[in-house]
């Protein structure tokens, strides 16, 4: 988690630049923000020194009090924080720095020994003030700097860290910036006599195309141009490597909010095309997984939250098109359910971010035992995206809400999509597709958003929600839930129809809301003597489904779309969602506590 950015080159508004990087990053963490410049200025009695300013709570819009944006600077870094170690106060922002206040560090990740470090550290005299792991870095590259060079104390400190972690370090008396990672991703963009380092090519994408995604155990210097050039190094030991840059093709205008008040709505409204996208465009990729799956003795879905609810309506999907079995885990689950994987098991990793730490983890598990690894992600030359045997990129455009819709619809559908290309049905898929898509449109019209704003409004004021669905409605229910949970905050349960009884109806009192999902399939009858359950103890009846039922208090018409309704079915949820985070007057797109990117365990 945690957002990273650099710059150093011509322009002289270094600080500003890095801000403006961090704020297109805030989606990565937002607990506190800092930046750290280079500064020359006879203002200042410190002449070549850093000015750190630092911030708690999220960055909004700075530019009016961002004291560093009166400097000239040529070199700056900056972190945007999702705690990890330390609470969220200004002390604990990023960047840290020596004790001299001559080096700066901004970190991704985790120092494992950070304590053993930091007793050596304090032994050697150095002082502390912060309660992170970060720290102990600017400390260690402090005493290294007495021995060696800037580039290789960085790296040597970098060596003595465990765990994974990405660094951007400088220091007031060299003009480079010092990239470092194992772990977290890093991009490196380069410009016309410029550099940059991002945690994600979206804070790159407005200056330059031109860009390294940067590889586990590799470092780079960046030197200030026309003078200093770049250099890509082997880590730990820092030899020499070629550096093949690769040209991106994603435009600055996909990050922006356009029309949109929110990030979260706006990509709820480019679903439709996702999925249109998924049924034009990916015949051969999904032919090719299909082979993998043919191909293997046990197939595996895993993923986290969001992804793994994709997976998940993947065994109901699987089962129900192709008659074929997949298992599917939470990923930070399989890890411990991965004993019997063989050389001829699948796994296919799902992961919007392509950086997911609790994916990454279980697939080095599974790449020891030779099991082949087939990724799904949005993001190319994400970790996931590399570590893999096959890729599939999802193309949805970068997802920057941190509440995940389009990344869902992309995967749900690619995974419809599979289920019919293995019985040959590839054209029925992609005629299912493109009807689900202009369903999606039609439930994305003003109307119909208008009627789904009146029970967000009702089901605002709830103090919990329930969700319910059966067969392939299940997943659509727990992601329902979660959709709600992530955006309001209100207690919200998805469950299986069937479970009710089970315990959960003991929670059902007067005016207690549940989202019944009730698509035209062998699920339907079942499912509304649910819902007339739970009405018969109070509660109140938000229906889904083609068809509506007396039991219904409200009702939101999602048309059979064969099974792409179970697709369609969901986006009401997101809207239900969305709309009610709105009437709470919450951040849709920052909920508090959450990180997009989970890259720490
Ligand atoms: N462990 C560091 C901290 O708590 C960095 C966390 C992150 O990657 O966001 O400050």
């Amino acid at each position: 988690m945690c957002g990273i950015y650099g710059y150093v080159g011509h322009k002289s508004e270094a600080a500003n630049t890095v801000l403006d990087g961090l704020k297109l990053l805030e989606y990565r963490g937002y607990d506190s923000w800092g930046v750290a410049a280079k500064i020359k200025d006879e203002r200042l009695e410190m002449k070549g020194g850093f000015l750190t300013e630092k911030h708690v709570g999220k960055i909004g819009d700075s530019h009016l009090n961002f004291q560093l944006s009166t400097f000239n600077s040529h070199l700056a870094i900056g972190h945007t924080r999702w705690a990890t170690h330390g609470g969220v106060t200004v002390a604990n922002a990023h960047p840290h720095t020596d004790c001299k206040a001559q080096i700066a560090v901004v970190h991704n990740g985790i120092v494992e020994n950070f304590q053993e470090l930091k007793t050596y550290l304090l032994k050697k005299g150095h002082k502390f003030i912060s309660e992170t792991d970060t720290e102990v870095i600017p400390h260690l590259i402090e005493e290294n700097l007495k021995r060696e060079g800037f580039a290789s104390s960085v790296r040597d400190a970098f060596n003595a860290l465990r765990g994974l972690n990405a660094i951007v370090a400088v220091n007031a008396g060299s003009s480079e910036i010092v990239v470092a990672k194992n772990g977290s991703p890093l991009i490196i963009g380069i410009g016309d006599q410029e550099f940059f380092v991002s945690s994600d090519v979206i804070g790159i994408v407005e200056h330059t195309k031109k860009v390294i995604f940067l590889k586990d155990l590799e470092m780079v210097i960046l030197g200030n141009p026309p003078a200093g050039g770049i250099q890509l190094l082997s880590l730990p030991e820092g030899n020499k490597l070629e550096i093949k840059p690769e040209q991106i093709t994603w435009s600055y205008e996909i990050s922006t909010k356009g029309k949109f008040d929110d990030f979260m709505i706006k990509e709820i409204h480019e679903q439709p095309n996702v999925v249109r996208n998924i049924a034009g465009n990916y015949t051969s990729q999904i032919e090719k997984l299909a082979k993998e799956i043919q191909n293997s003795k046990g197939t595996f879905f895993i993923g986290a939250g969001t992804a793994y609810h994709a997976g998940f309506s993947g065994n109901y999907l699987f089962s129900k098109i192709a008659k074929i079995h997949v298992n599917t885990s939470v990923a930070s689950e399989f890890n411990y359910l991965e004993d019997f994987l063989t050389r001829d098991s699948l796994i296919i990793a799902l992961s919007q971010s392509g950086e997911t730490i609790d994916v990454v983890e279980p697939l080095n598990r599974a790449k020891k035992k030779g099991s082949k690894i087939f990724a799904i992600t949005n993001t190319l030359g994400s970790t996931i995206y590399r570590m893999a045997d096959y890729n599939m990129l999802l193309n949805a455009g970068p997802e920057k809400a941190v509440a995940s819709t389009k990344a869902y619809i992309a995967k749900v559908s690619v995974i419809l999509m599979l289920a019919y290309v293995l019985i040959g049905k590839t054209n029925e898929a992609k005629n299912i597709l493109l009807k689900t898509a202009d369903e999606i449109e039609r439930l994305l019209s003003e109307t119909t958003v208008d009627d789904i704003k009146k029970i967000a409004k009702a089901l605002s004021v709830s103090k919990n929600v329930y969700a319910i669905g059966r067969g392939v409605s299940y997943p659509s229910a727990l992601e329902a839930a979660l959709k709600i949970k992530e955006v309001t905050y209100i207690p919200t349960e998805g469950l299986a129809g069937g479970e009710l009884k089970h315990g959960t109806i003991a929670l059902i009192s007067k005016g207690v809301p549940c989202i019944v999902f009730a698509p035209m399939d062998e699920t339907y009858e079942s499912v509304i003597s649910n819902a007339i359950e739970i009405k018969s103890r109070g509660g109140v009846i938000i229906g889904i489904s083609p068809k509506k039922a007396e039991v219904f208090d409200h009702f939101v018409e999602v048309k059979d779309v064969d099974s792409g309704s179970y697709i369609a079915q969901v986006v009401v949820a997101q809207l239900l969602a969305y709309y009610m985070a709105i009437d709470l007057k919450l951040d849709a797109d920052k909920p508090r506590n959450l990180a997009k990117s989970v890259t720490v365990k």
